[in-house]
């Protein structure tokens, strides 16, 4: 039978020692050996299943990684205190100075930003290409080019990278597939399609409450455990480790996971038709017009349709502003960065979340400075919801 990310979720027990229907919370930042050769072990490398230090693991972190890699069906995974977290310490392990790395160009400005700005101070160097044009990946790739890096649906421009082709590409020229899955979680199973690596920033849909930040790696044993080596892994090294009371909480919300992200996809495939029908400029991988909507419908698991977030182009960047106040003040949501919230979240991406990108870069890729990004939200009454939406809109530009 085929994976089901959602079963393996369902499936998860976790009764504690005592009968309790959640694990109980790890409270301890260090952890005795029984024999001092097991420490020794430890230390070495040799023995991997021991609880050392809460840097290196400890129970609660344990059971949240368990529940991911099952998710995203990897062996093994680890979290982090966030999503960036996660992005720097899987580069950081993959690449050496004098490496090269191809990325996406339409990614988080964060992880934009690292690789930008950041790494050349190190000696790693990033093109950023097209993800949708697998010719100028080919042409981008050199000798020293360790990672091909893309998030499975991009942030903002919400487009799909074709993942089983980017695998082929890696494949020959060996490089680590490394898939961002922050915006698709359940939606796209990065590893059916080959990924090597899959991230996601947990502070988003996974934990979905907007109370912390988060983040995860899911990948080979090896890939992980090679994170956590007491000598060179970059979590144990950088120390970006999450508590566990919070592993304990995202675990607890994970388990809603696959209802929310159902009804986050259903309210956002009907606004976004509704959008197009009234002719504005919609960006959503559910509508038939979007360019990647053929490839993204052969990836999806379709249960959990498209995703909850779409784009919507207000023209100039002091319309997008006008319009965000007001829909703010009339309860539609909060005019805040960050997504997978039960209420609807909006930013205009250019001035926010996608700033770290100079303007004539932005310009290329297609991100206008009207362009907002909404992350929809749990809305019940989503008819209510359009008709005060088209309310907040028509005050501010003229109508089309
Ligand atoms: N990846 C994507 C696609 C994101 O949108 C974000 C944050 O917005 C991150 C990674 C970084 O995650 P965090 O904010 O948890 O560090």
């Amino acid at each position: 039978m085929s994976h089901s990310p959602a079963n393996a979720i369902q499936d998860l027990q976790s009764l504690d020692a005592k009968g309790g229907v959640n694990p109980s919370i790890s409270d301890s930042s260090t952890f005795a050996f029984a024999k001092a050769q097991d420490m020794t072990d430890t230390f070495a490398g040799e023995k991997l299943d021991a609880f050392l230090y809460a840097r290196h693991s400890s129970p609660s972190n344990n059971e949240l990684c368990h529940a991911l890699s099952r998710m995203e069906n990897t062996e093994a995974a680890q979290v982090f205190a966030s999503g960036m977290g996660a992005i720097t310490a899987v580069i950081l392990q993959l690449c050496k100075s004098g490496d090269h790395i191809v990325s996406s160009r339409t990614i988080y400005g964060g992880t934009y930003a690292f690789m930008k700005n950041f790494l050349p101070d190190f000696k790693v160097n990033t093109s950023f290409v097209d993800i949708t044009n697998l010719d100028s990946i080919k042409s981008a790739i050199q000798p020293q080019t360790k990672i091909l890096f893309c998030e499975a649906l991009s942030n903002p421009l919400l487009e799909t990278a074709d993942l089983k082709a980017l695998k082929a590409i890696a494949e020959k020229h060996k490089l680590t597939f490394v898939v961002d899955n922050t915006f698709t979680p359940l939606i796209i199973t990065p590893t059916n399609f080959g990924a090597d690596v899959v991230i996601h920033s947990l502070t988003k849909f996974i934990n979905g409450s907007s109370d912390t930040v988060g983040g995860a790696v899911c990948g080979s044993l090896d890939f992980i455990n090679s994170l956590k080596d007491v000598n060179n892994g970059a979590a144990m090294l950088l120390g970006q480790t999450m508590d566990s009371l919070r592993a304990s909480t995202i675990l607890k919300n994970l388990r809603t996971l696959p209802i929310r992200m159902q009804k986050h996809s259903e309210n956002a495939q009907f606004l976004a038709e509704k959008f197009e029908k009234e002719g504005f400029k919609v960006v959503y991988p559910g509508l038939k017009t979007h360019k990647s909507n053929a490839v993204m419908s052969s990836q999806i698991n379709s249960e959990f349709g498209f995703g909850g977030l779409f784009t919507l182009d207000f023209g100039s960047v002091d319309d997008a502003n006008a319009i965000m106040e007001e829909m703010q003040a009339k309860n539609l949501g909060y005019l805040a960065v960050s997504l997978g919230f039960y209420k609807t979240l909006f930013s205009a991406s250019g001035s926010s979340t996608s700033s770290e990108i100079t303007v004539e870069e932005q310009a290329e890729m297609g991100l206008s400075e009207g362009l907002v990004r909404f992350s929809i939200g749990l809305d019940f009454d989503i008819e209510r919801t359009y008709t005060i939406m088209m309310q907040c809109i028509k005050k501010h530009i003229e109508f089309v």
